[in-house]
C-alpha cells in the first residue's frame, strides 16, 4: 500500500519544517510515500529533554542527537533555517525554494545550537568542562529545564554548591504543587539552594562574573550561571507569512481536529506549536505527528477529507527526571515521586524507545 502511494502519477511533495521530537517521526512515516524533505536548522534531531544530562555525561549525546540522515533514507534533506512560507513554497535562509503539495509546521521550539553533531558534541564538553572547574552554580529558572539540570549536576557532583532562582512561588508550574512541592523536597534533600520569588538581572551577567544581583537587591556568589528560562515558540518565522492570520495570541498555529492549519487544506501543524489545549510534552507531539501522517497519506492516495482522523487531547502526564534514579510524575488522577517516577524515565530518558522508533537500534552497535 505505502509504495504504491503517488506511483503512476507525478508524486505529490511533501515538506515538513521542523526536525525535532514530531518532525522527525513525520519524516520517517512519509519519506517512502511521497517526494518528500525535511527542513530542519541542524543536520540533527537532539531529544530535547535529553541535553541536561549530556551536559554532565557528554558521551550520553552519541545516542540522543542523532543525524537526520540515520533515519532519512529516502527524502531530501535541507539544513536551513525556513524564514517564509507562500501558498506554494518554503523558502529557507539560505535562499532555497521549496514547493509543496502538502506541508507540515513542526518548529515547536528555536535553539540557536550549532548545525552538526560533532559540534554540538563539542559545546556539550564545553559545558562539562563548565560544571567541572566551578565550585559554586547559579541556575536561573525553576521550570522543567532547571529543576532538571540542578538534579543532574546535584546527583554527579554532590560536592558542587548548586543555587536555584526562581521567580514563580514554586517551581515546575506547568504541572501541579504536588509534584512541585516533592521536586522542591528532594532538591533541598540533595543541598540544593532554592530561592523562589526572585529574578536575577540579566542585563548585567555576562560569562565570567561572579556575583549577581536579584530583584530583591540581595547578591548571589557563583563561579558560573545556566540559563534555564525556557525556549520561545518557533514561530517568529511565520509572523509575516500567509499563515500570519492563523496564530494565536501566544504564537501558536491554530489547528482543526485534523491538525490542518485553520483555513487551510493542505497545510498541517503538530507538536509545540500548535494551539492544542493540552499539556505540550513531547510523546503528544509524537502522536500527533502520527495522525497528521495518516491524514496526509490518505489525501495523497486520493481519500475523503471526511475520513480523516481526528485527534484527541489528553489529559495531563509528565515526568520531571532528578538525577539518574529519582524523579516525579504527574498523571491524570495521582502525583508520585522518587524511585519509581525515576524508574520510567531517569536511566535511559526515552532514548532507546525514541531511537527504536525512528528505526534505529536502542544502543550504538561498535563494529
Ligand atoms: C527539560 C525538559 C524535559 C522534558 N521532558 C519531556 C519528557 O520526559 N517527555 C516528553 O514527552 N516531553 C518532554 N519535554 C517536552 C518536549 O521536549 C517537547 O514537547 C517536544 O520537544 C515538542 O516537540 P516538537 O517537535 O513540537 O518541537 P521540538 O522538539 O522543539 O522541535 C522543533 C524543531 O524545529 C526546528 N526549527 C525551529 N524553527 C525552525 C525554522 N524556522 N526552520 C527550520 N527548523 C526550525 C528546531 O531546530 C527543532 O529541530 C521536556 C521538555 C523540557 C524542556
Amino acid at each position: 500500500m505505502e509504495l504504491s502511494l503517488g506511483m503512476g502519477r507525478e508524486r505529490k511533495k511533501v515538506v515538513v519544517v521542523g526536525g525535532g521530537v514530531a518532525g522527525s517521526l513525520l519524516a520517517k512515516s512519509l519519506q517512502f510515500v511521497a517526494d518528500f524533505t525535511l527542513i530542519d536548522e541542524k543536520e540533527y534531531f537532539e531529544i530535547p529533554w535529553t541535553s541536561l544530562r549530556t551536559m554532565v555525561e557528554p558521551t550520553f549525546g552519541e545516542r540522543s542527537i542523532i543525524n537526520h540522515r540515520d533515519y532519512l533514507t529516502n527524502g531530501q534533506l535541507i539544513a536551513s533555517r525556513a524564514i517564509n512560507v507562500t501558498d506554494t513554497e518554503v523558502l529557507t535562509a539560505e535562499g532555497r525554494l521549496i514547493p509543496y503539495d502538502y506541508l507540515v509546521i513542526a518548529t515547536g521550539h528555536s535553539d540557536r545550537v550549532p548545525k552538526t553533531k560533532t559540534a554540538r558534541l563539542n559545546q556539550f564538553q564545553e559545558e562539562n568542562q563548565k560544571i567541572r572547574s566551578a565550585n559554586s552554580i547559579l541556575i536561573v529558572g525553576g521550570g522543567p529545564t532547571g529543576v532538571e539540570l540542578a538534579g543532574e549536576i546535584a546527583v554527579d557532583f554532590p560536592d558542587k554548591k548548586v543555587t536555584l532562582v526562581h521567580t514563580g512561588t514554586r517551581l515546575l508550574e506547568f504541572v501541579g504543587p504536588k509534584a512541585a512541592d516533592k521536586a522542591l523536597k528532594w532538591l533541598k534533600s540533595r543541598k540544593v539552594e532554592v530561592i523562589l520569588e526572585r529574578s536575577v538581572d540579566l542585563d548585567n551577567i555576562s560569562d565570567g562574573c561572579k556575583t549577581y544581583k536579584t530583584s530583591e537587591g540581595e547578591t548571589l556568589t557563583a563561579d558560573c550561571h545556566f540559563l534555564c528560562t525556557g525556549k520561545r515558540v518557533g514561530s517568529a518565522w511565520l509572523k509575516e507569512t500567509v499563515l500570519k492570520n492563523c496564530l494565536d495570541v501566544n504564537g501558536r498555529l491554530i489547528v482543526d481536529a485534523n491538525l490542518r492549519v485553520k483555513g487551510r487544506k493542505n497545510t498541517f501543524a503538530v507538536g509545540d506549536i500548535t494551539n492544542i489545549a493540552e499539556i505540550k510534552q513531547g510523546y503528544l507531539a509524537q502522536k500527533q505527528a502520527l495522525v497528521a501522517a495518516k491524514n496526509i497519506k490518505l489525501l495523497l492516495a486520493g481519500g475523503r477529507e471526511s475520513k480523516m482522523e481526528a485527534y484527541e487531547p489528553h489529559a495531563i502526564m509528565a515526568i520531571v527526571t532528578l538525577g539518574r534514579k529519582h524523579g516525579v510524575a504527574q498523571f491524570p488522577i495521582t502525583t508520585i515521586g522518587g524511585r519509581i517516577a525515576g524508574l520510567i524515565k531517569s536511566e535511559d530518558l526515552f532514548v532507546g524507545k525514541t531511537r527504536k522508533q525512528l528505526g534505529l537500534e536502542p544502543h550504538i552497535l561498535k563494529d
